[in-house]
């Protein structure tokens, strides 16, 4: 038996983790050798204003119990964010080492990039996800002083650099790819991200003699991502970088409605935690017109990284048989559908996939 732990979060969050929860019951129905149990957690800023954090002190040995955690979003205008940020993803992603922080981009039928070369984009974004420019080193003083300042450091170690490098190259030798893209500013910022040069250089030469490494300055590759997003295959950044890409890469595959990611502890000694890249979305919640595909997609990533790469694929294909077709859509894909039609929508097609396949 597969144990999720899932989060519902904030805002939209709510709302699209419960068409994330038909689908998987539907796909349960279809497949009884899906043997998965849920356990709802209501850690979010309701639970903040009731409790005064964001959850409770054993959170994190309570979830170390189970296989994978699937998460809505968080983010309410009555707490700061860097409460919602630091009392709660941060403390998950970096205790339970999930270093990885993996979004694929791709192109969809039936979704129009903004971009007009934007047919074939197909492209998998590896950010480091436990340092780098997210590290709570620094400090603030001297407050309404002339002299108030603000320090931010940014660590790079050479293990967090060489793991995130080596996640990115497993994959791309795994999935045929032939090329890395690192996402550098070294001619700047040169103590740090010339050390991720290095060790990049080191470990994708290190993995394997056919693929090639590209380090492309960041203010340059985000130009190449809106002027040619079909020549990259694997990108690895990050933390900040890889933040920012990975939203430009939502963008031009048709919005944060569709974008999946996964925060991934590939060792398995944790749990991994499964997301949708979008946040809260304080402006559409509670309308019930939210995209829950992003949502969906996450568990798909989930499933996959279980152990069902079959049911992932099911859950992919249902998705993308949805969008072909075209006659649900949310607001942001430019339809009227509710989020729970396009819940609604998925299973139907999860159960059409089932009888073209004969397992009826
Ligand atoms: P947060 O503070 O939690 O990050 P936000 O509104 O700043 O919230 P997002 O939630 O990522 O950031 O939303 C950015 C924009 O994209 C908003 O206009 C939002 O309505 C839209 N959006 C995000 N997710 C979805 C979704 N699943 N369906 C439809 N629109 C979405």
């Amino acid at each position: 038996m597969v144990k999720i732990a899932v989060i519902p979060g904030d805002g939209i969050g709510k709302e699209v983790m419960v068409e994330a929860l038909k689908v998987l019951e539907q796909l349960k129905q279809d497949d009884p050798t899906l043997q998965i149990e849920t356990t709802i957690f209501p850690w979010s800023s309701d639970y903040y204003m009731q409790h005064g954090t964001m959850m409770p002190k054993d959170a994190l040995t309570i979830l170390r119990n189970y296989d994978a955690i699937l998460f809505g979003a968080i983010g309410d205008a009555r707490v700061p964010d860097d409460v919602t940020v630091w009392e709660f993803i941060m403390p998950i992603r970096k205790q339970f080492q999930q270093y990885v922080n993996f979004r694929p981009v791709k192109t969809l039928q039936g979704i129009a990039s903004p971009l007009v070369n934007g047919r074939e984009i197909d492209m998998v974004i590896f950010r480091e996800n436990t340092e780098g420019e997210y590290s709570n080193s620094g400090g603030h003083i001297y407050h309404n002083q002339p002299q108030e300042m603000a320090i931010q450091n940014t660590i790079m170690t050479r293990l967090g650099v060489e793991k995130i490098v080596q996640a990115a190259c497993d994959y791309a030798c795994k999935y045929g790819k032939s090329k890395i893209t690192s996402a550098t500013k070294s001619n700047a910022i040169i103590h740090s991200m010339k050390f991720w040069d290095e060790h990049t250089k080191h470990i994708v030469e290190k993995a394997s003699p056919t693929l090639t490494l590209e380090s492309i300055y960041i203010d340059a590759l985000v130009a190449y991502f809106v002027e040619r997003p079909q020549d990259f295959e694997v990108v690895v950044a990050s933390n900040l970088f890889g933040d920012i890409l990975s939203d430009l890469g939502s963008a031009i595959v048709g919005g944060l409605g569709l974008s999946p990611s996964a925060n991934l502890n590939p060792e398995k000694e944790f749990p991994s935690m499964f997301e949708p890249v979008h946040g809260s979305a304080p402006n559409i919640a509670g309308k019930g017109i939210a995209n829950p595909i992003a949502q969906i997609w996450s568990l798909g990533l989930l499933l996959g990284h279980v152990g069902r790469a079959d049911a992932e694929k099911r859950v992919v294909s249902a998705i993308e048989a949805v969008l072909k077709e075209g006659a649900v859509k949310t607001a942001d894909i430019g339809g009227q559908a509710t989020t729970s039609q396009m819940g609604d929508a998925i299973c139907q097609a999860l159960v059409n996939i089932r009888q073209t396949a004969g397992g009826v």
